[in-house]
């Protein structure tokens, strides 16, 4: 059988083992942090994401789309905060019936590697991070980190599923005809929370809630323990400026959310802003994806976008429906498919 080696057990890359798995190929999951599903607390970006149409499609195509879905909180509508502090508004997300769900990021990564483990040609190696490309030779360095020990590995296919900093891209990026474009935007983002209210949602739980403000925005998705993930977005100025200690923080969120303010509580959001700094958010773009008949890069390695879309998780699963879809069409030869063959045969 055919082997894929994949760089990047995220949301992308472990999903994307699924996938080979389900075609019989051998898989091998090469991984930089621990596995996450020992890990007491898992850093990284946002708690929980919005899950649409062509992320459920590719999550079906694995047998996942009930399980996860059922796991999250269904989204009908988008709930417009009005400055008041009072006045709501409703923009349906579809005919009746249709949705989006709100999904935790961990649960979801953790179904999908066991999901992917179940079958017996697939190999997660943890902490083991991708260093270096050997274009010409198609082989991926790996360092396992206990030992520092630099591991040659090569396969059929080499998938660099290794996120918006990717080490394969970044290994791309020295290549003629590789084009690339980066851009951290002028926002940032801190996530709050909204605890239960007499163990029920403190809010309507069925929708999108979003409190626009012009430069800056505040959005709040439901998660299935019956707290809400509430997530600031703003300029960096605008934290500098306006979000800087105790009293401007509570002075800001009394102007602009008032609601809000009162669901988060002042204790709770005074205590967040003194243990967090706002995030980055970058822009990935570059071409080619596919190069040498065997590199490919997905998900945010190839096309890393700004989260107000919500489509940067769904578009990586569509990546790997549309990869499994062309090897279909080849029937697992590579060599035969002109859509991975046609770029960069100079490396
Ligand atoms: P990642 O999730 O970043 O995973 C990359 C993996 O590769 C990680 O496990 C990392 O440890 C590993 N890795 C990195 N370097 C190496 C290396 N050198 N060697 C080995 N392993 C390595 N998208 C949506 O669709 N809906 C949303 O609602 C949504 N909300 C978002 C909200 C915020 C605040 C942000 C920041 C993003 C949001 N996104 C959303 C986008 C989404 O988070 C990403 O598109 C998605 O995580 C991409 O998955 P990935 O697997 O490509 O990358």
């Amino acid at each position: 059988m055919p082997k894929v080696v994949i760089a990047g057990a995220g949301l992308v890359g472990s999903l994307n083992a699924c996938f080979f798995a389900k075609r019989g190929w051998d898989v091998e999951v090469y991984e930089f942090r621990e596995d996450i599903r020992t890990m007491e607390h898992v850093q990284g970006r946002s708690i929980n994401l919005a899950l649409s149409f062509r992320g459920k499609a590719a999550l079906e195509y694995v047998g996942l789309k009930d399980y996860i879905t059922e796991q999250g909180v269904a989204m009908y509508a988008r709930m417009v905060h009005e400055p008041d502090g009072v006045t709501t508004n409703q923009q349906p997300y579809g005919h009746p019936g249709q949705h989006i769900v709100s999904i935790n990021r961990r649960h979801l990564n953790e179904v999908m590697i066991t999901q992917a483990e179940k079958f017996p040609t697939v190999k997660f190696f943890f902490e083991h991070k991708l260093r270096d490309t050997r274009i010409a030779e198609g082989q991926l360095i790996m360092e396992r980190l206990n030992d520092k020990e630099k591991i040659v590995v090569t396969g059929d296919l080499l998938c660099g599923c290794d996120g918006a900093y990717s080490a394969l891209r970044r290994s791309l990026m020295t290549y003629p005809r590789f084009n690339f474009s980066q851009e951290y935007i002028e926002h940032g983002y801190v996530e709050l929370n909204i605890l239960p209210k007499n163990n029920q949602f403190a809010i309507e739980p069925n929708v999108f809630h979003l409190w626009p403000r012009g430069s800056f925005c505040l959005i709040a998705l439901a998660n299935i323990d019956k707290t809400f993930t509430v997530t600031l977005f703003a300029p960096f100025n605008t934290f500098e400026e306006h979000l800087y200690d105790d009293t401007s923080v509570v002075q800001f969120f009394t102007k602009h959310f008032p609601d809000a303010l009162q669901l988060i509580g002042s204790t709770e959001l005074k205590a967040t802003f003194n243990r967090v700094r706002p995030s980055p958010l970058v822009s990935v773009k570059c071409a080619p994806h596919s190069f040498g008949g065997r590199f490919l890069l997905l998900g945010d390695a190839a096309h890393a976008m700004v989260p107000f879309f919500g489509q940067g998780m769904n578009c990586g699963f569509e990546d790997c429906l549309v990869l499994s879809e062309t090897l279909d069409a080849c029937n697992n030869d590579i060599s035969k498919s002109p859509r991975l063959q046609i770029y960069l045969h100079q490396f």
